[in-house]
């Protein structure tokens, strides 16, 4: 099946939780010095967007909920300082579209392959499989692992029913 996340349509917020928490301009400015990236009004600006919202973003909904505040080139370039600096995930569900989240707690997403509505999952895979992965890889260490889940929403399955 085609995955529909691709075409950027309009995101349908399905579950409020909120990466890493509405946090204080000045814990923002502390976070950014930490990663080694001067606490500009811009950066600021839009860690504070990433860490407010709801779900994984792409560059242009960041854009506008940002109000004018940076254009997408800039937004691009402190995208890739916030993910190099551990301050924020790259996500790519598809091909053609990136989202960003802020970094919180570790978790994975079950995304609509209809409207591309994303929620969030706490619930994450036994450990044991990183280990086995590693031997298996013949790797020193697994730091990290990325697992998605693609399906439908019960409005879309109501739809197409
Ligand atoms: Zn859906
Ligand atoms: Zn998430
Ligand atoms: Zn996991």
């Amino acid at each position: 099946m085609r995955i529909s996340v691709a075409n950027g349509s309009h995101v349908e917020i399905v579950k409020m939780r909120y990466h890493g928490g509405m946090k204080e301009t000045a814990t923002i400015t502390a976070d950014l010095k930490q990663a080694g990236l001067r606490a500009t009004k811009q950066r600021v600006a839009l860690l504070a967007l990433l860490r407010g919202a709801p779900m994984p973003l792409g560059v242009e909904d960041l854009v506008r909920k940002g109000k004018n505040s940076f254009d997408t080139a800039t937004a691009y370039r402190m995208l890739e300082a916030f993910v190099e600096g551990g301050l924020v995930r790259r996500l790519a569900f598809s091909r053609d579209r990136t989202l960003y989240e802020a970094q919180g707690t570790h978790h994975h997403h079950a995304i609509c392959t209809s409207c591309a509505t994303i929620v969030d999952v706490e619930a994450c895979l036994p450990r044991t499989l990183d280990e086995r992965v590693r031997s298996t890889a013949g790797f020193a260490s697994i730091t990290d692992h990325a697992l998605e889940f693609f399906g439908l929403c019960k409005a879309c399955s109501r739809k197409q029913s």
